[in-house]
């Protein structure tokens, strides 16, 4: 299956390959990440995402086929930005006076590869591709401190891996990551390579398992807490002192 802009999302290729966000649901809950490979559940699109989304479109050029495409979720009816999203407005006019910022930016955008790696075909889409150089995604976060916890450590180890696997040669990963807060902070991040070869051997381990559970030989494992499991659950009897101990 050759992927395209218009078919990286879809579920199909979904179906066909892993990527880090399947690899992050599998990790969080088997029975979710299924439930989402098949059509069966998808998660709702949070003001987080979407400040996302705006932010990536600007880099990549697309602002304006994002408008034809969803007049009404981002832009009022007289053209401006909603109110909620004029924070990636903000930052995308404070990081693009940054010459560093834009350098690492500078790249090939949204460029898709497909790959094999442990056992099963992958695919990625990095946010800035400078090809010899450097891979870097742009984040916009809440504020440093949570860059951490996300594991971007995964995304950059999967996609070195690729480009690697794909000819291109073992690259530096950069983070070029801006922050929702008042004013907007931002910094390039590059995670360093023992840390990337430590979250692929992480993956490598996990991806039998995972490869069995997307194929239906082996059963998902249902977390108990996720939207997706309280949303499939039936009633339990349970103690109430369970919920004493906390
Ligand atoms: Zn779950």
């Amino acid at each position: 299956m050759k992927l395209s802009d218009d078919t990286y999302y879809e579920q199909e290729a979904n179906q066909a390959f892993f990527s880090v966000s399947q690899y992050k649901d599998f990790c969080k809950c088997e029975a979710m990440a299924l439930a989402k490979i098949h059509g069966e559940y998808e998660q709702p699109t949070t003001k987080a995402m979407l400040i996302g989304i705006l932010c990536d479109r600007w880099f990549e050029g697309t602002l304006d086929k994002l408008r034809e495409e969803s007049p009404n979720i981002f832009y009022c009816r007289n053209g401006a930005l909603r109110a909620e999203f004029r924070k990636a407005d903000d930052i995308i006019k404070r990081v693009q006076k940054d010459e560093r910022f834009m350098q690492y930016m500078s790249g090939e955008k949204q460029k898709i590869l497909t790959f094999e790696m442990f056992g099963a075909p992958w695919k990625m889409k990095m946010d800035s591709f400078v090809e010899g150089i450097c891979i870097t995604d742009l984040k916009v976060v809440q504020n440093f401190k949570n860059l951490a916890f996300w594991r971007y450590d995964l995304q950059g180890a999967v996609y070195q891996a690729g480009v690697e696997a794909c000819g291109y040669g073992r690259l530096p990963f950069y983070l070029a990551a801006a922050t929702k807060e008042a004013v907007t902070n931002f910094d390039i991040f590059q995670i360093d390579h023992p840390i990337l070869d430590m979250a692929l051997r992480e993956i490598e381990g996990n991806m039998p398992r995972f490869i069995a559970v997307k194929s239906g030989l082996e059963e998902p494992h249902y977390c108990g807490v996720c939207d997706y499991c309280k949303s499939v659950k039936k009633a339990e009897l349970r103690w109430y002192s369970e919920l004493l101990e906390g």
